[in-house]
């Protein structure tokens, strides 16, 4: 189920029919490893500070991010500016560039990956960026901003550093950096430039220190302020941007600097659904989820706001508010901490069902395996050696099967095979393709008795075959392997047993 598990269906409002997606990226590297260590320390040190008083407490704030969809014309910055001041808390803003209007249509960020791609070129990109022109044009004359914002002078120079060979990260940086000028002239308030706030080390991973110290003195000093997603500059103040739809990040990022109360992500759905609306026609709305459901939900292949993207509002103890621009009526699904989340809602109940297809299944069997100290390790061992990742290792006294992603072992699967036979020397060995893997997840699951049962007992009804079974230690999700016939039927199964018994 690659992509669209959890979205709900779109408002077809003519000016918000992007294809965007809530989120869907990983972001490598820069995000993960040290600087997780990195963030609690600060995070940690910010504790002990506030405590002896060496720094005031946050006022209490929203830190507001909106997504292309949301800002794709003129009509749409008017939603996000009555969202904006119908609350006095939402202080801060962090917009994207403008997005698609129509299915068709092209983002911001696309035209100035072409504009950047024909300069390099020596091509002219005068047509290109003519129409980046008239859509900021546009949308500062229909707000009726002309000659209050400094766009035209801006749009001249970012056209000058393109056409003087600026990279193409610096040019995808600009279509949020020309939006925070019209969308802080609505406001009536200062655009920070995030090149002054996110900081980047010179290797292009995000300085977590330092973005913190920058965000707290030069954002949360202010009332209110915009400032831009997606990027943030290095140490010469070269522009580094994160992933696409890295906004997310900026928006995370912003909460955890100005130590907001609530980080609301404004797009175009109303939320996360419980599970994949092609598969089960209308599916609930998930009004809270953990963090850690959302980790598990996302990995299994769920459309949903990945929780790389919002880690440092996630190591804060921010909530995240996944909210519709077109639509702020509705409350969103909320994003929390586990010491958070409101157990009592959930117990003896999922929070949502989420599976990935193609998977293959490697079966050994060999006669009193479960003496053979190491035997696991050797298995694994020529999985490694083979740079593959393996995602369950489902194992009984004399068998043990380890279960891989199709596209981890294409073309890898005859050297597997001879090298599984040479090092476990195992009695028999099946390949096993056509494996679907499906998560029920839920908090509410957690030392409830009869979870399983329910699950094992809907698809039993439904005459699906279960061909593993696995339930991670935190209790707070049931795997099951089924043919890949059998997936949507399963899906359905599952969600029918505790949605609609
Ligand atoms: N504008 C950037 C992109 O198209 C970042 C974002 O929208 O969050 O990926």
């Amino acid at each position: 189920m690659p992509g669209r598990g959890f979205e709900p269906p779109r408002d077809l409002t003519p000016t918000a029919t992007s294809t965007r997606r809530v989120c869907q990226f990983r972001h490598p590297g820069l995000l993960l490893g040290g600087d997780r260590g990195d963030l609690r320390d600060s995070i940690q040190t910010r504790r002990i500070e506030e405590k002896s008083g060496t720094i005031a407490a946050p006022m209490a704030s929203i830190v507001c991010k909106f997504g292309g969809t949301s800002l794709a014309d003129a009509s749409q910055f008017r939603k996000v500016r009555a969202i904006v001041e119908s609350n006095p808390d939402r202080r801060y803003v962090v917009p994207s560039a403008p997005g698609k209007r129509t299915p068709d249509d092209q983002k911001i960020t696309d035209l100035f990956y072409l504009c950047q791609a024909a300069a390099a070129q020596a091509v002219s990109f005068d047509e290109v960026y003519g129409r980046i022109r008239d859509r900021y044009e546009q949308i500062v004359s229909d707000l009726g901003l002309t000659g209050k914002t400094d766009l035209p002078q801006a749009l001249d120079r970012v056209r000058d550093d393109i056409r003087n060979g600026a990279d193409k990260i610096y040019a995808a940086s600009r279509g949020e950096y020309l939006n925070s000028l019209i969308v802080a002239a609505m406001l009536d308030c200062e655009a920070v430039d995030a090149a002054d706030v996110i900081a980047f080390k010179s290797n292009g991973q995000l300085d977590m220190e330092q973005t913190r110290g920058k965000l707290a003195e030069r954002v949360g000093k202010l009332d209110r302020a915009v400032v831009p997603g997606f990027y943030g500059a290095g140490p010469n103040g070269q522009i580094f941007t994160f992933s696409r739809g890295g906004s997310d990040v900026t928006g995370a990022l912003v909460a955890y600097g100005v130590g907001a109360s609530i980080y609301e992500n404004w797009t175009d759905v109303s939320g996360v659904l419980m599970t994949d609306p092609r598969i089960v026609s209308n599916p609930k709305k998930i009004e809270q989820l953990t963090y850690r459901e959302l980790r598990e939900l996302a990995y299994m292949g769920a459309s949903v706001l990945h929780d790389e993207a919002i880690f440092p509002a996630r190591a804060a103890n921010i909530p995240v508010n996944i909210r519709n621009t077109n639509d702020p009526d509705d409350p969103g699904t909320m994003i929390v901490s586990d010491n958070q989340a409101d157990l009592s809602v959930n117990t003896g109940n999922i929070t949502g069902i989420a599976g990935r297809r193609d998977f293959t299944v490697f079966a050994l069997e060999k006669s009193l395996m479960n003496n053979e100290v190491g035997f696991g390790r050797k298995l694994l061992s020529v999985f490694e050696s083979h740079g593959v990742s393996y995602e369950h290792t489902p194992s009984g006294i004399d068998t043990m099967s380890v279960v891989v992603a199709d596209s981890q072992v294409e073309g890898k699967i005859e050297a597997l095979l001879d090298d599984i036979r040479a090092e476990c020397k195992p009695e028999r060995l099946n390949v096993l393709p056509n494996m679907a893997v499906i998560a029920t997840v839920g908090r509410g699951m957690a030392s409830t008795p009869g979870m399983a049962a329910q699950v094992f007992t809907a698809l039993a009804k439904a005459k699906v075959n279960i061909r593993m079974i696995d339930q991670g230690s935190s209790e707070i999700n049931i795997i099951v392997g089924v043919s890949t016939d059998d997936f949507e039927t399963a899906v359905q199964a599952i969600y029918n047993a505790f949605v609609n018994e």
